[in-house]
């Protein structure tokens, strides 16, 4: 339908390659939605180009600040009052119903089901399920929603300082209210989930529909080696599951690095892909009890010598 589209943010151009793999993806997997960007005017002008041949529609917004330095000191995240300009997508009353997704997110099936739902319906958070996670959420544009929740941040800011603590704020029968507004934990899979409930993860990680790469450490926080395949960069951070991250990074240096060559011509660019060579055997090893501290901390290292072939050979091993 012409009237229903997917919405994302994209204020600068490592989030803006994010969106461009998120238009991918969900190209890939054959969405018969408008795909929206709203970029902040940091977003450079070979990246616009390059989000305009995936986007049906690329609107530049004005970036709201919270201004609510304080809450966003608190949880170490400055750059959240960016999000902020999250809150625009209700402006886009060209549309009847929406689905938002963070830039950081990648779509594994398609999802165009989720136009089913009614405003607001949201995966639960897992740091905190009774609020809703706002990487993926289905909403109605409207002015006059837009209105008040412009009028609930300057009368009540953000909990968090971002713009999950004002939505949760303005929603808040969300967790009470109606069941159907909840969507399946599948539509909204953060890499936490891994480490901090692994079992569940192993049992129904493959039903994932969306991917959110939630945290500091972003897909694009990495360096990728196209011709062996492999993720470079510090793996004891890498907080997501090997092959979403890996699927990542292969449509991103598959698909965009091209449109991001074209676009940039003989202007260096860093796409994040190494070109040379490296050797992997420099790599520090870390001893056995350095190892047990990470894993208990819950930094894994799924990459590499923790990864769950490794964690099964080693399971099959105490069984026989
Ligand atoms: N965002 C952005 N520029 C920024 C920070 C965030 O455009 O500097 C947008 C982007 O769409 C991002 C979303 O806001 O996915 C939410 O931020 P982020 O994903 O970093 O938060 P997290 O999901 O890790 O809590
Ligand atoms: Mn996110």
């Amino acid at each position: 339908m012409a009237d229903q589209a997917f919405v994302t943010l994209a204020t600068n151009d490592n989030y803006a390659r994010g969106a461009m793999v998120l238009g991918k993806s969900l190209h890939n997997h054959k969405t018969a939605k408008k795909l929206v960007a709203l970029i902040g005017p940091q977003v450079s002008g070979p990246c616009q180009a390059v989000l305009k041949m995936i986007f049906d529609e690329v609107r530049l917004v004005n970036v709201l600040d919270s201004g609510d330095t304080a809450h966003l000191a608190m949880i170490k995240r400055p750059d959240l009052g960016i999000t902020f300009t999250k809150l625009h997508c209700w402006a886009l009353t060209h549309y009847s119903k929406c689905v938002f997704m963070d830039a950081d997110t990648l779509v594994v099936s398609n999802i165009d089901e989720l136009f089913d739902r009614e405003e607001l319906s949201a995966a639960p958070d897992p740091g905190w399920p009774d609020c809703f996670n706002s990487g993926v959420f289905v909403f109605c544009p409207s002015l006059e929603t837009y209105g008040k929740l412009l009028q609930y941040c300057t009368e009540h800011g953000s909990f968090d300082g971002g713009d999950q603590g004002v939505l949760n704020g303005y929603f808040n029968t969300w967790a009470t209210a109606d069941i159907s507004k909840h969507l399946p934990f599948i539509y909204n899979l953060s890499s936490i989930a891994i480490y901090t409930y692994l079992p569940a993860f192993k049992q129904y990680g493959s039903n994932a529909k969306v991917v959110h790469f939630l945290g500091q450490t972003k897909p694009w926080s990495y360096t990728f080696d196209p011709k062996e395949r492999k993720i470079q960069g510090n793996m004891q951070e890498a907080s997501s599951h090997p092959t979403f991250l890996l699927e990542w990074w292969t449509l991103y240096s598959s698909t965009v690095v091209p449109m991001l060559h074209e676009q940039y011509g003989d202007q260096p660019f860093n796409s994040g892909c190494v070109e040379m060579k490296t050797d992997y055997a420099a790599q520090e090893a870390l001893s056995s009890e350095e190892r047990k501290k990470k894993w208990e901390q819950g930094q894994a290292d799924y990459m590499g010598m923790d990864s769950f072939e490794n964690i099964q050979k080693k399971l099959d091993a105490f069984l026989k």
